[in-house]
């Protein structure tokens, strides 16, 4: 497999570190408020990635951290020195502790990505549970030279670390021509981040540490983390665009001066999903959620072909016509994939004697070859669009071969363990179509073969159920 390193700014082959094994870090969410189906793109993007991995057999660890502390509503432009916490702000606005506001949008995030059929990750630790550990590194980072302290304050010293700007291409050198950020008065330069912060007295998120009663940056959370559960050198770190800078490289800076090892092999980023032209953000409040887009009676498995028809590093301006397409194209496999299921059935008993009609594997393979090329779903959803067309093209010229009903469906399973779209199976038959079954078996009986429904209907023709819809 080839993926796009935004370290190195090309498609390079995956060589795990450790044989036959891959490690994934993805940045997860600020519970200060719910998901929005932009956090989702970015979610359904390491979800692929890991489905594939372990498509091609490799034993994954994931790891998707929950930030309830430190990330301050100034963290985009500044260096973690000001702002509002922003877990704080949304108790004080909700009248609440931050604990019960973070654990609330925890369990949305949480039942978000179930509906999303994305896997949960293997644990999802939260930032609050971890000071220790953050403390531990910034000592060894202070002991190191790397970082330094004032009145309580402890700043990352990015003067010490020569990469610094490897990943974002904001070097030293480019971010003084660039925009100056507010200089925070204890600090040495003004692209020093902020490792630990001294807490005003009203601020209530607050640790004791050899420094200060204080509280952790955004950026040295997912540090200590990462090296806790996946240790010093990770296959894979994803998360949004947006968080290549400063969030990414601010993490590279501190912990490969932390361990002296290289932090993560392939830095992967998902494009925006954008709302109007403007990135979809919590913080704008442009945005909807999943239920907004159920309320609109689409599922989440609507939002999940959509995403998929476009590629992760596109940019993707979020519309209803686009779902509605997505939407129509689900239901073109739904379909296909309900005929496999009870045609597979249906013809069990004759299999084993007939020939092939389709080459099967051809289409898997050329999924692979869609997949290798950095994760290109949307070509990958075209040739099992295209092998729907054929699987069609052939029943309805009464080509195909009832052998191939189990073939298709074991190896659209196996490509669709990497799309994981939940269909409706034959222990789900919507009800309309139960009904249609069990009706035309009846009209069968009684030589009435013009019963229809609405929707879709159900033919029984010599290769079989073939369901056709009805615009
Ligand atoms: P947050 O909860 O804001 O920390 O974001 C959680 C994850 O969602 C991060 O990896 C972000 O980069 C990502 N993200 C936020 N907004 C978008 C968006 N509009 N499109 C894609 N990813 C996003
Ligand atoms: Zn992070």
């Amino acid at each position: 497999m080839k993926i796009y390193n935004t370290l190195t700014k090309q498609k390079e082959l995956f060589e795990p570190t450790n044989p036959g094994k891959a490690s994934m870090y993805t940045c997860g969410p600020t519970v200060y408020g719910f998901v929005h189906v932009g956090n989702i793109r970015s979610y359904l993007f390491a979800d692929t990635l890991r489905r594939y991995l372990a498509y091609q057999g490799y034993e994954v660890k994931m790891i998707k951290n929950v930030t309830d502390v430190g990330h301050l509503t100034e963290d985009d432009l500044a260096q973690g020195d000001s702002g509002e916490d922003k877990v704080a702000k949304a108790a004080k606005k909700e009248k609440k502790t931050p604990e019960e506001i973070a654990r609330f949008y925890e369990a949305d995030f949480k039942e978000v990505e179930k509906e999303m059929n994305i896997l949960p990750a293997h644990y999802f630790p939260r930032a609050t549970a971890h000071v220790g550990q953050m403390i531990k590194i910034i000592e060894k980072l202070l002991e190191k030279g790397h970082a330094y302290e004032v009145n309580g304050n402890v700043f990352f010293d990015v003067t010490s670390f020569a990469d610094y700007g490897k990943l974002s291409g904001n070097t030293l050198e480019n971010l003084k021509v660039g925009a100056r950020v507010e200089e925070h008065p204890d600090k040495k330069n003004p692209w020093d981040f902020a490792l630990w912060i001294n807490a005003p007295k009203e601020h209530v998120l607050k640790w004791e540490s050899p420094w200060s009663l204080g509280y952790p940056g955004w950026h040295i959370e997912c540090s200590a983390m990462s090296t806790e559960y996946l240790g010093n050198t990770i296959d894979f770190h994803t998360g949004g665009e947006d968080n290549i800078f400063p969030h990414h490289e601010a993490e590279i800076a501190q912990t490969e001066c932390y361990t002296g090892q290289k932090f993560v092999k392939y830095w992967l980023h998902a494009r925006h999903l954008l709302m109007g032209g403007e990135k979809m953000s919590k913080s704008k409040g442009n945005l909807f959620t999943l239920p907004d887009i159920k309320e609109k009676g689409f599922s989440p498995m609507d939002l999940r072909t959509l995403f998929l028809s476009s590629h992760y590093r596109s940019q993707l301006d979020f519309s209803w016509e686009s779902l509605e397409q997505a939407h129509k194209n689900l239901q073109k496999i739904n379909d296909f994939v309900l005929e496999l299921e009870l045609n597979g059935k249906k013809f069990e008993q004759a299999l084993g004697s007939l020939a092939q009609s389709m080459d099967i594997s051809g289409y898997e393979k050329r999924f692979g070859e869609a997949m290798d090329d950095d994760l290109n779903t949307p070509l990958a959803l075209s040739i099992v669009y295209e092998m729907i067309g054929e699987y069609n093209r052939l029943h309805a010229d009464g080509n195909f071969s009832p052998e191939d009903y189990g073939k298709l469906l074991s190896h659209w399973k196996k490509m669709n363990s990497v799309f994981g779209l939940v269909l409706q199976g034959q222990a789900e038959i919507p009800e309309e179509i139960r009904k249609l079954i069990a009706d035309r078996e009846q009209a069968r009986k009684e030589k009435d073969f013009a019963k229809s429904d609405d929707l879709r209907s159900l033919e029984d023709t010599k290769e079989g159920y073939k369901i056709k819809q009805k615009d």
